[in-house]
């Protein structure tokens, strides 16, 4: 006997059937996807007599316009910058932390095969030192898009800027990932696609857990900041390309300084959507994370792409 469990029901009335697309059935678990709707079906205890399936649905918050209606992110439309120009020093590894192995996979190559599969992406521009290229190189037979290469800034921005120059200038959306974060899901790429569509940028955040403190120069508290309200930025950071361009332009002319993608368009004071993310999409930095990242790929529930 099948017991089925919805955990959520919210499908998009407006999202017919057959535009679900099927996207990988391994042996115990059904996944489909469709931008704005993920639905996952697993098979648990598959060992026991009864067999427990769990549905789960999500639908992405670009669905619940005030209107209504539905813009959904048009296929081969996002250009990707997959960021790996970095040294990652914390690590305290030989090599840079995301070319290090995560279950025997540079952890770079995670999310570049994530993004590669899905129909959203026309292109992915990684930036990262030329002695790199061929970790991707050795994938491009493997995947359905388009693979560019950009060269390392000095700091983060300045590689964000030199992807920015490579990417296909008909593409609607830009894509900034870390590529220190293996563990995104497609299902919430297509979320903070959908949104960054609709308002022009957005950026996934999951609500904080931690209460966080203001402090001054001498350790001592200044304020308790309103946990409520703090949101813990992750990535990936969607942006419309001309967004980001003039938001570019403002930042150097004016020297500002900025520590992540959309704050660059909070510059041009335009409005930047949080897009509800998972807490699973953590940023490899020290070794206590990769362990991490080891144990979250091998939990039966976790469905990366
Ligand atoms: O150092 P941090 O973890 O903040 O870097 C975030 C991401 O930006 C990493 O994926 C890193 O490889 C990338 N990065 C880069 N160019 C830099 C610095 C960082 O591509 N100059």
């Amino acid at each position: 006997m099948a017991i089925l469990q919805v955990t959520s029901h919210l499908i998009p009335s407006s999202s017919p059937s057959s535009q679900i697309k099927q996207r990988r059935i391994p042996s115990t678990s059904l996944y489909l996807n469709h931008p704005g709707l993920s639905l996952s079906l697993s098979k648990r205890n598959s060992r026991r007599i009864r067999t427990t399936f769990t549905i789960a649905c999500s639908a992405s918050s670009a669905n619940q316009s005030s209107k209504g209606e539905e813009e959904s992110v048009k296929e081969k439309s996002v250009s990707v910058v997959l960021l790996a120009g970095g040294k990652g020093k914390r690590m305290g590894a030989s090599m840079p932390k995301q070319y290090l192995p995560l279950l025997g996979q540079p952890i770079a190559l995670y999310s570049f095969y994530t993004f590669s599969r899905m129909p959203e992406v026309k292109e992915i521009v990684v930036v990262c030192d030329t002695s790199y290229q061929d970790i991707f190189e050795d994938a491009r037979e493997k995947i359905n898009v388009d693979l560019k290469f950009a060269l390392p800034g000095k700091e983060r921005q300045d590689s964000v800027y030199n992807g920015l120059q490579t990417i296909d200038l008909t593409s609607e959306l830009v894509c900034i990932h870390d590529s220190a974060r293996p563990l995104v899901t497609s299902s919430d790429v297509e979320k903070v696609l959908n949104d960054g569509l609709r308002v022009g940028a957005s950026v996934l955040g999951v609500p904080a857990k931690a209460t966080i403190k203001e402090g001054n120069s001498e350790s001592f508290v200044v304020k308790t900041l309103d946990r409520k309200t703090l949101w813990e930025m992750q990535t990936p950071q969607v942006i419309k390309p001309e967004l980001l361009k003039k938001g570019f332009e403002l930042v150097n002319r004016e020297g500002l300084e900025v520590t992540d993608d959309v704050s660059i368009v909070e510059h041009l004071k335009h409005p930047v959507y949080i897009t509800h993310g998972s807490y699973t999409n953590i940023k490899v930095t020290t070794p206590d994370d990769l362990l991490l990242a080891e144990r979250i790929l091998n939990t039966d529930s976790f469905v990366p792409a």
